[in-house]
């Protein structure tokens, strides 16, 4: 296994600043726990401001050296290339690192790692076709025009539960546009991003225009996020750290992407298939054990197929295969730390005491010695209604609230009186009653017949407390670039110094 962490030393990492592996200003580090058995595997060091301070002028600096910022925008693109290419080459190494850090299925992190090369493909494309536009003014003997530049340093704060994925939503466009970025990622999935970081070197990126630095969000994090020598902070992560990001951030009018948590409607109708439904409801919110911010965590199913399509969920939730999320036939792994599984528990107990009825699951798996992991048996209650805490906060476990509803306008109501706007999924037949519900949710992401089904070509964020701002596809490059407008006056003629030259 040691293999597996190429550049720590004695399964310690420092910080990777400038391209190189630093030792961190302290002694202080925080271990890493393989969920799937509750052993630690290695350590990382824990940034302090000093640390932070280090990383942020070695972004900055970057940010001005001829070998990053006068560089062709085409060359840009070739080193996105070469840094899609170097995933493809390591992509079983960096999943299997996932699956050991957060429990999620090596197949799930197989699958993300064979994708990214894609999304650092498609934003090396993207790279010398920015532009910016020819407006005309009424003004005559005038031309003016606009350029998209870099924002500057980017800051990527990143959760445990896609770590290398999340990041890349944020760094392929951002270094497409010529930005440099420090990286925080989760404090117990943070050897993925090293790692990373080197293939980053081996691609020949100039040192500096990406950082790595680890540590716990409230003093690392906090220590970026509110860093004067920022431009833009993308956050990904809960609801309540988006809202400390973005008031840290806001002290310095630094502008925020917020990726935050959901709570979203998964709907079937009467007309739709059952058993597509049923696989669409489990894959919304029993894969990656919930741990997912789209997770389909209430479902509402319509009166006169509640009883059915409950038998076939509940059917299929006491089938999942639980187990070693290393092994090709699990289906569900553990949760990704000891403290999610007891926030998890304690949900089922609240969901209890508020009157929910568990229909299947509700305990720890811990069978075949997986008591010493952090497993949980897929659970669903009825009986919910959605004033109820488990209808209202995010679980992030697998965990599924299920309701019935009588027709479209009861549904809509019910589906939006969530604080969170991230994703909804709907099960019809019926096109336009599916184009009416794809118009009146408040979710930024809505799924016909479909769930769980992302591209990096999309734009990607929640509306409401769910988060602002877009990753992914052309949107990606707005969010991290900025417009500025030139005015060329060739005239030859000098203008009244005394009002502005409005025509
Ligand atoms: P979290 O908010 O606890 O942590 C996310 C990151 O923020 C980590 O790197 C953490 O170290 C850092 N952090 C924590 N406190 C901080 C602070 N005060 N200042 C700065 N940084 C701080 O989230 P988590 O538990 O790691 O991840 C789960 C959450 O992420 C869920 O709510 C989930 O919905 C959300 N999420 C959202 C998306 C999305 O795209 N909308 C994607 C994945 C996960």
């Amino acid at each position: 296994m040691s293999n597996l962490l190429e550049h720590a030393r004695e399964s310690r990492y420092g910080f990777f600043i400038n391209n190189q592996f630093i030792d961190a200003s302290s002694r202080n580090s925080l271990t890493s726990i393989n969920p799937a058995n509750g052993q630690p595997w290695y350590e990382i060091s824990d940034a302090n401001e000093q640390d932070i301070e280090h990383a942020v002028n070695a972004a900055r600096q970057a940010l001005t050296k001829p070998d990053w910022a006068d560089i062709t925008q085409t060359s840009r693109g070739k080193f996105l290339r070469r840094i899609g290419d170097l995933i493809g080459e390591h992509g079983e190494r960096l999943a299997e690192i996932e699956t050991r850090d957060n429990g999620k299925l090596i197949r799930e992190m197989q699958a993300q790692m064979a994708s990214l090369p894609e999304t650092y493909y498609y934003y090396a494309g993207m790279a010398d076709k920015i532009t910016g536009e020819t407006i005309p003014v009424n003004k005559s003997n005038v031309f003016n025009f606009t350029l998209r530049e870099p924002v500057g340093v980017v800051g990527i704060i990143v959760p445990w539960n896609s770590p290398l994925y999340l990041l890349s939503n944020a760094l392929a466009p951002s270094l497409a546009v010529g930005n440099t970025v420090v990286i925080k990622p989760a404090e117990n999935t943070s050897a993925s991003a090293l790692e990373f970081a080197a293939l980053i070197r081996e691609a020949g990126l100039p040192p500096g225009v990406v950082n790595v630095v680890t540590g716990l969000g409230e003093t690392a994090g906090e220590a970026l996020s509110r860093h004067p020598g920022m431009n833009k902070i993308a956050f990904t992560g809960g609801t309540d750290t988006g809202r400390k990001v973005a008031t840290n951030a806001a002290a310095n009018l630094v502008p925020c992407t917020m990726e935050l948590g959901g709570k979203s409607p998964h709907v079937v109708f009467e007309d739709a298939d059952p058993e597509r439904a049923a696989n669409g409801i489990v894959a919304g919110v029993f894969a990656a054990g919930g741990q997912t911010c789209i997770a389909g965590s209430r479902c509402f199913l319509q009166e006169t197929i509640y009883d059915h399509v409950l038998k076939n969920l509940g059917e299929k939730a006491e089938n999942v295969i639980i187990g070693d999320p290393m092994n090709n036939a699990t289906q569900l792994g553990p949760l990704a730390l000891k403290e999610q599984m007891e926030k998890v528990m304690s949900y089922i107990d609240i969901g209890i005491s508020d009157g929910g009825v568990i229909h299947s699951g509700g305990k720890r798996s811990i069978d075949h010695g997986r008591d010493r992991g952090f497993y949980v048996e897929p659970t669903v209650f009825t009986d919910v209604t959605n004033d109820m805490r488990i209808a209202r906060d995010e679980i992030f476990g697998p965990v599924v609230a299920v309701m019935p509803f009588k027709d479209e306008s009861d549904l809509i109501d019910k589906a939006n009186d969530t604080i969170y706007g991230l994703a909804a999924g709907i099960w019809t037949q019926d096109i336009d009653r599916a184009m009416r519900f794809a118009k009146k949710i408040d979710a930024g992401t809505v799924w016909i017949n479909t769930y769980r089904s992302a591209s990096f070509m999309s734009p990607f964020g929640g509306f409401k407390q769910s988060g602002y701002g877009k990753h992914n596809g052309y949107e990606g490059i707005r969010e991290f670039s900025r417009l500025k407008n030139v005015v060329v006056d060739y005239s030859g003629k000098s203008q009244d110094p005394f009002i502005m030259k409005l025509k």
